[in-house]
């Protein structure tokens, strides 16, 4: 038998290939046990997918096994032979998928997501699918519809953030070594930053959203949550990378490849320091480690320099009235007809008994939706608020003419408890304010573990959060290494 570290990297694993100590089966059975004997306290993991792991990991094996040359395998298929969890909204053909909603209760996908496809191609293994708010509503993995409690691993009374809570959990408590989750307003980051791992939001468009389960489109975008700065470049490399005939507003469906012009890393970064994201209502002590790590940069040779971002305070207001109009009308569909379940005792209508199997906050949000885009009211509500977006996306335009990058926290607090913000929607939605301005501006962002908090007795993880303009993915990863790198 072999052994792994408590947060192997893919480098990790695919030197057991290297080195002919273990095969894909073995690793597969290697992590399956890791769930066994972890999950039992995490509770991540809503599907195990029993022969299918096998059956990937012998076809994998039998890869690796007509291969003299691992590393010419390794390049070509850069996940061979690495596990994942994939969130519950993300499609594989022929398998169950529920984004946790009792609506979906026994679904099964009738095809796969691009993003499934482009792991599957670079030689990943699906492992397990996990806890998520129902489709994707939340800040905390509790509207998970079955009533699933994610649990943070770093303080088991505590949440793990959401909604990719499932996402962030599994792969801070070692169980796998990364997992997929999908945000629209911070559900990556969020949780990475509760959980201490990476997430990485990608700009919008650079990753196909075709097989995921649609909250609010024109905010989704997939993205990986992982242990290393490394390996979220690897694993979003794979998820952007071909391109898509099915979905439109993808960047490779518009644009030829070679036309999406990334932004190149550099030796030196101006980094911005915008006010807002450092006030009141964020808590000092983040504010010290993110200041911390601030000092090391400009003593590393960057440039710190102060700015402002006036119209991010009203991005809350702005997100929570855009994203549930938007989700609205993308819940439409599950009317009980042409997706949903159809309860077997409908004593009123069908289309009301499909409904409501809905949980309360995807109630909320189809309610708060309709109102807001109804006739009498979408130029008072729906309409400020797209012109609000368009604001804050000014906001930014104008920062990165002056900066390369932007810098502050990931989250206003460390992870809260479990059951504490449940009864307070509108507390709920603040965990957000500082994650959903990059969602409404289409930019790119990272949540990087800096360190922890002493809480009652625990050590509870501190996010930093990396905001580049349109396209700066490498100037991301860059900078994540060289943070990675520094004391917390
Ligand atoms: N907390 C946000 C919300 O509830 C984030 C959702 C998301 O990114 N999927 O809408």
């Amino acid at each position: 038998m072999f052994a792994l570290s408590k947060n192997p990297t893919i480098d990790e694993i695919q030197d057991l290939y290297r080195s002919h100590t273990a095969n894909v089966t073995d690793v597969a059975k290697f992590f399956l046990n890791r769930i066994e004997s972890l999950d039992k306290d995490i509770q991540s993991v809503v599907r195990g997918l029993g022969s299918f792991v096998f059956d990937q990991a012998s076809k994998l094996d039998i890869e690796l096994e007509g291969h003299q040359d691992i590393e010419s395998l390794l390049k070509e298929k850069p996940l061979f032979g690495i596990p994942y969890a994939l969130k519950d909204n993300v499609l594989v053909q022929n398998l169950h998928a529920y984004s946790q909603s009792k609506v979906l209760e026994g679904y099964i996908a009738p095809y796969s997501a691009d993003i499934y496809t482009n792991l599957d191609e670079a030689g990943a293994l699906l492992l397990v699918q996990v806890n998520m708010d129902e489709f994707a509503v939340g800040a905390s993995t509790e509207y998970s519809g079955f009533d699933k409690k994610t649990k943070n691993p770093a303080d088991l009374s505590r949440v793990p953030g959401g909604s990719s809570g499932g996402s962030a959990a599994i792969v801070a408590s070692g169980q796998v070594p990364f997992a997929i989750g999908s945000d629209t307003g911070g559900s990556i980051r969020l949780p990475a930053s509760y959980c201490g791992v990476y997430g990485y939001r990608p700009t919008f468009g650079m990753v196909s959203r075709y097989g995921i389960m649609a909250l609010a489109s024109s905010l989704d975008q997939a993205g990986p949550l992982c242990n290393t700065p490394k390996d979220i470049k690897t694993v979003f490399n794979v998820l952007s990378s071909g391109s898509t005939s099915h979905e439109q507003t993808c960047l490779s469906f518009i644009n030829d490849k070679d036309d999406i012009k990334k932004i190149e890393p550099k030796e030196k970064y101006v980094i911005g320091k915008p006010k807002e994201f450092f006030a009141d209502g964020i808590d000092p002590k983040i504010i010290e480690k993110i200041e911390l790590v601030l000092k090391q940069l400009e003593e590393g040779g960057h440039t710190i320099k102060e700015i402002e971002l006036p119209y991010t305070k009203y991005s809350i207001a702005a997100y929570y009235i855009l994203q549930p109009v938007e989700a609205a009308a993308n819940f439409e569909r599950y009317d009980g007809v042409r997706y949903g379940h159809q309860p077997d005792d409908i004593k009123e209508s069908m289309f009301y008994a499909a409904r409501d199997l809905f949980g309360p906050e995807v109630k909320r949000r189809i309610m708060m939706g309709t109102y807001t885009s109804s006739a009498g009211y979408y130029d008072a509500y729906y309409n400020q608020a797209c012109r609000m977006r368009e604001k804050i996306t000014q906001d930014f335009k104008r920062a990165f003419d002056s900066v390369d990058i932007i810098i502050g926290p990931t989250a206003p607090t460390v992870a809260f408890k479990i059951g504490q913000n449940t009864e307070d929607p509108l507390a709920m939605y603040l965990a957000d304010v500082i994650v959903s301005p990059q969602s409404i501006a289409k930019l790119p962002a990272i949540s990087i573990p800096v360190g922890t908090l002493p809480v009652d007795g625990k050590d509870l993880p501190v996010g930093l959060q990396v905001t580049a303009p349109e396209l700066g993915e490498n100037v991301i990863f860059d900078i994540a290494e060289t943070i990675s790198k520094l004391k917390f």
